[in-house]
């Protein structure tokens, strides 16, 4: 086992991979920017290094600022937590170089599905199932014509090197193709640097539904299960939950195994989701993420597992602690993401935190890295907590949630506690019945 290890984040993240680590005996070197310098992952990490100025790109995506942090403390590992470094295939390798262990998966796959069409032909070749769509890149407009007289419209145009939703654009009819293959390409251009793009039939009512998988490295590999995160705001997503109130234990084993089966062929190791749009019983993949998840948490509620944990283990070469048959689901989970944001616009609303009390009790558990007098930056993601609650099933799971968001206090910035309060009554979740679509629809009728 590692001696010490990095970690390449901040905030809550950071601060759930120090835990881990700690658990494990483990020690953890914190990286801050000289905006973080009184930041909680700073104050709870055994040491920490200052990187850099306040800006990300000179800071927790400075490479050589990392490598160095790493040099100094003599970690002798790297985890990346999600954001920033966690998917660039191009820092896993310098890490590699350097002689330090990267906790996650080869550049190459990293490569692999980073950029989505290769994604997609990889996907296909495993016996994963794929929205139906352009073979490869769409070269010109043209072609793009084509495509949608071909598969029939709508259809969404989409970055091939695109996340967080961003390049991403909508053609109903014949009529839209021009413009939103013009538009993706420059969001593209403008985002990623790249603004090749596919298209893809366009699902009208579908769930996210997304499998995360498991693997040693050594082409052993498990699922554990699905995450339902359809509420999303603008392809992002606000509210997690695991199992997914639409998938039985038949569906969740059979997609499990196609999505276990396909990451062992690999080789992949560490930790991994599989995202799919279901739609009438059928999944549709879209995109592999090779990191930690923002919404990890519901997963280990329901399975009992420490993911953190497992992928430290592995990185360390050791064999994974759990078999499939190991893995059952156990009650339901609810994960919702607290953001320092003013409603209804969402407008990011950095600032000092006047007073912090976090909820407790039976099935919850607060992943957050405020505290009272905390001056929360603004430069980085507006995320600040995610409350996730576990109950024996869904009803008492919700019911622990509003009850949780009742004990929450997060006094002198706002924040989007309100909107959760009010989402629970809707009658779409309290039934789990909703599509992507379902959120954006409540949130015009109920913020206006
Ligand atoms: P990103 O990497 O930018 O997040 P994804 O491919 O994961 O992009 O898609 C993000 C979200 O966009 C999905 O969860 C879904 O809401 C929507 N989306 C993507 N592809 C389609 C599609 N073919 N039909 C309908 N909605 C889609």
């Amino acid at each position: 086992m590692f001696r010490k290890i990095l970690i390449a984040n901040r905030g809550e993240i950071a601060l759930r991979v120090i835990r881990a680590a700690r658990e494990m005996g483990v020690e953890s070197v914190a990286v801050h920017s000289t905006a973080d310098t009184d930041a909680m992952h700073v104050r709870m990490a055994d040491e920490s290094v200052c990187i850099g100025p306040p800006a990300g790109t000179d800071s927790y995506l400075s490479m050589s600022a990392i490598l160095s942090a790493c040099e100094i403390t003599g970690a002798e590992a790297i985890h990346p937590g999600y954001g920033f470094l966690s998917e660039n295939a191009a820092f896993v390798q310098a890490v590699e170089d350097h002689g330090i262990k990267f906790i996650g998966p080869s550049a190459e796959h990293i490569r692999m599905m980073g950029d989505k069409i290769t994604a997609k032909e990889t996907a296909k070749r495993l016996g994963i199932p794929c929205v139906p769509g352009s073979e490869g890149g769409v070269a010109d407009l043209a072609a793009a014509r084509q495509i949608g007289e071909d598969f029939g419209y709508p259809v969404i145009v989409k970055a091939t090197a695109g996340g967080g939703g961003r390049g991403m654009k909508l053609a109903k009819s014949a009529a839209e193709i021009d413009t939103a293959f013009g538009s993706a390409r420059s969001e593209a251009k403008a985002a990623f640097g790249n603004d090749e793009v596919y298209i893809e039939k366009y699902l009208g009512r579908p769930r996210h539904i997304e499998v995360q998988v498991f693997g040693d490295g050594k082409g052993n590999a498990v699922h554990l299960g699905e995450r339902d995160c359809s509420l999303q705001r603008r392809h992002q997503k606000v509210f997690e939950e695991a199992p997914g109130p639409a998938i039985d234990a038949a569906t969740r084993s059979e997609i499990g195994m196609i999505c276990a089966n396909a990451v062992a062929e690999l080789g992949y190791e560490g930790a991994g989701t599989i995202e799919f749009l279901y739609e009438d019983g059928e999944f549709y993949f879209i995109e592999m993420n090779t990191r930690l998840q923002v919404e990890h948490p519901v997963t280990e509620a329901i399975m009992g597992v420490d993911l953190v944990r497992e992928q430290i283990r592995v990185a360390a070469g050791l064999p994974m602690s759990f078999r499939q048959e190991d893995l059952q689901v156990n009650g339901h989970a609810i994960e919702v993401r607290i953001n320092a944001e003013k409603l209804p616009n969402f407008a990011p609303c950095p600032g000092t935190i006047s007073q912090y009390h976090a909820p407790g009790g039976l099935g919850v558990r607060m992943d957050s890295a405020l505290y009272d007098g905390y001056r929360i930056p603004p430069y980085y993601d507006s995320l600040i907590a995610k409350l996730i609650v576990h109950g024996r099933d869904r009803p008492e799971a919700l019911a622990r949630l509003n009850r949780a968001l009742g004990e929450l206090i997060v006094d002198g910035i706002d924040t989007t506690v309100p909107l959760f309060s009010e989402l629970l009554q809707a009658n779409a979740v309290q039934t789990g019945d909703y599509t992507i679509h379902w959120l954006e629809g409540w949130l015009e009728k109920n913020l206006g």
